[in-house]
């Protein structure tokens, strides 16, 4: 105790002890803790937020100037999340409920990607109504289609139908067929494949047209330019490339025998890294898997997964992966840890006779897992993507300052623009679904999600995810760069340049962390107000 003596003028001679907190290593010496239950302490500044340097790796030999990756969900990425997230500098994995000619061609549509090209315009077909167009519209926000002979992407280009060609048609005239109203082909001015965007430039200023079709020898539609993407064409100084200049693409597959074929498709399409998608990938089917894709396709980048221990690490690093995917129960659509119970707000089925749910009970928390396995993996220098549980940007910081070098998301970034899905309203509000693979709402839709979460034995299906929704995110556009932001002032905060300094900083014991009490959680958010409205960015 602090002694204070008045009489001779001097102050008492102990000071009180004092502590900023603890190391990495401290605090997760005990209980499992999730990136809620702890904060990390300030430390000093002496450089701007913008000045933080982001580049890190996702693999081995991939980096990325944006430690962001969007998950391989249904809801989450197809080719329009990956090319954006790609284009911010993160990396989009595309989902694998599908078929493999449609991932593959997801794949190819991100690799083809030119700036200001639309690859996969909306089209329609001669004998569509004004009436489809209206409702396409409606839909997506654009009027100008392409009308091809068969109503397709590929098809012989017939004209083109436009918001002038139809404003002035009254409510009868809307059954009336698209070849009657549309500019017919001869009327249109077209460029031809192969074109570079400035000549396409040229060409669309000096014709003043909206929309400039791009058809190959056969005069077969290929693409579409539209003269608003040229006036607001922007710069990605960070956009993750390949050395063709290509966008970087992952997908993911699962472990069973006809993911071979998968495999071949998507690597014939160009796709830069594989995600082997199990809950649990300490296997033998995914260590075969790895072995093979290794011996097979020496360059492809693999990432194991997931693991949320050091033994499950141990034996996919041996196995030859080149990163590792760490969460287990942690994403927000999960209830692989619960124990199911009918509840009315989560619809979980138990089938008569199914007596111990598999791997229900199963997971770590994410806070743990991500420092346990990334410490581990850095020995062999494996970088490791923290899976599941973001639900903010602070929760990103969280995860980078524990290890890990990238941050996969599925709930943060579904339901904007470029995830896959239609708006839909609820109570006025604008909605996209979101759902777990390992709902049954998805496993019923494909097989391949229902090989995650189970084996071909397995006769019933237990639900590990919950189908729901999700609001309005508005575009990944804006919404990566304030992720990129709010981790760039996180680092300032903690006094870190850049993502490896943060590592080190951890590793040496300079970064603080402390644990949250629930009433330190409660005072950390927004509190003791009437109402308030959360705006972001
Ligand atoms: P429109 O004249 O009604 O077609 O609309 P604008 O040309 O003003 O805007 C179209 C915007 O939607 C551009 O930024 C396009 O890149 C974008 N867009 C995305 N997909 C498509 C598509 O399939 N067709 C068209 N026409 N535009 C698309
Ligand atoms: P979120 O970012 O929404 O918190 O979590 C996304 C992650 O949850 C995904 O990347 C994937 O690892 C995991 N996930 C997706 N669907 C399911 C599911 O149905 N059940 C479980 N246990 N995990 C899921």
């Amino acid at each position: 105790m602090a002694e204070c003596s008045l009489a001779n003028g001097t102050r008492g001679s102990k000071t009180p002890p004092t502590k900023d907190g603890v190391t990495a290593a401290e605090l997760f010496l005990e209980e499992g803790l999730t990136y809620n239950d702890f904060l990390i302490l300030p430390g000093y500044i002496d450089f701007a937020a913008d000045d933080v340097d982001l580049t890190s790796k996702l693999t081995r030999r991939i980096s990325l100037k944006a430690p962001l990756v969007s998950s391989p969900m249904d809801t989450v990425t197809e080719s329009s999340m990956a090319i954006v997230m790609a284009l911010c500098g993160g990396i989009g994995i595309i989902h694998h409920n599908c078929t493999p000619e449609f991932q593959s061609n997801e794949v190819r549509k991100v690799k083809k990607y030119e700036q200001g090209f639309i690859l996969d315009p909306v089209v329609m077909g001669p004998d569509n109504t004004v009436a489809d167009v209206f409702s396409a519209k409606a839909r997506n926000g654009f009027s100008g289609i392409p009308i091809t002979e068969n109503g397709q992407m590929g098809g012989k280009l017939l004209g083109i139908v436009t918001a002038r060609d139809i404003d002035f048609l009254s409510r009868e005239q809307y059954k009336v067929k698209l070849n009657e109203v549309m500019t017919p082909r001869e009327l249109l001015t077209v460029a031809s494949s192969g074109i570079k965007l400035k000549e396409a430039n040229d060409m669309l200023q000096k014709s003043k047209k909206g929309k400039l079709p791009i058809v190959n020898e056969k005069d077969e539609l290929v693409s579409l330019i539209s003269r608003t993407d040229l006036k607001k064409h922007r710069e990605f100084p960070l956009a993750s490339k390949d050395e063709h200049k290509q966008l970087l693409v992952g997908a993911a597959i699962g472990t069973r025998e006809d993911d071979k074929d998968r495999l071949d498709m998507l690597v014939n399409a160009g796709v830069d890294v594989v995600v082997l998608d199990s809950s649990q990938g300490n296997s033998i089917y995914q260590i075969n898997l790895i072995k093979y894709i290794k011996q097979k396709y020496s360059d492809l980048q693999v990432v194991g997964g997931n693991v949320v221990t050091t033994s499950q690490a141990k034996t996919l690093i041996a196995a030859g992966v080149d990163a590792l995917r760490v969460g287990m129960g942690s994403g927000s659509i999960c209830i692989t840890q619960e124990v199911p119970a009918m509840e009315q707000d989560v619809k979980v089925v138990l089938y008569e006779g199914q007596q111990t749910p598999k791997m229900m009970a199963v997971g770590r928390p994410q806070g743990t897992a991500v420092y346990n396995v990334a410490a581990f993996a850095r020995e062999a220098g494996v970088p490791v993507i923290a899976d599941g549980g973001v639900s903010s940007v602070g929760h990103i910081t969280k995860a980078l300052a524990l290890g890990a070098s990238t941050v996969m998301m599925g709930s943060l970034l579904a339901g904007t623009t470029e995830a896959p899905g239609e708006y839909f309203f609820s109570d006025g509000v604008r909605l996209k679904k979101y759902r777990g693979m390992g709902s049954l709402d998805a496993m019923e839709t494909n097989k391949s999600s229902a090989s995650r979460y189970f084996s071909e034995s397995d006769k019933l299906k237990v639900a590990q995810g919950v189908s729901g929704s999700i609001v309005d995110k508005g575009s990944i556009h804006k919404f990566v760069p304030y992720l990129i932001a709010g981790i760039q002032h996180g680092c300032q905060d903690i006094g870190a340049r850049s993502t490896e300094v943060l590592r080190d900083m951890m590793y040496d014991g300079k970064l603080r962390f402390e644990k949250r009490t629930v009433s330190a959680q409660v005072e950390g958010g927004v509190h003791s107000l009437h109402s308030y409205e959360k705006r972001l960015y």
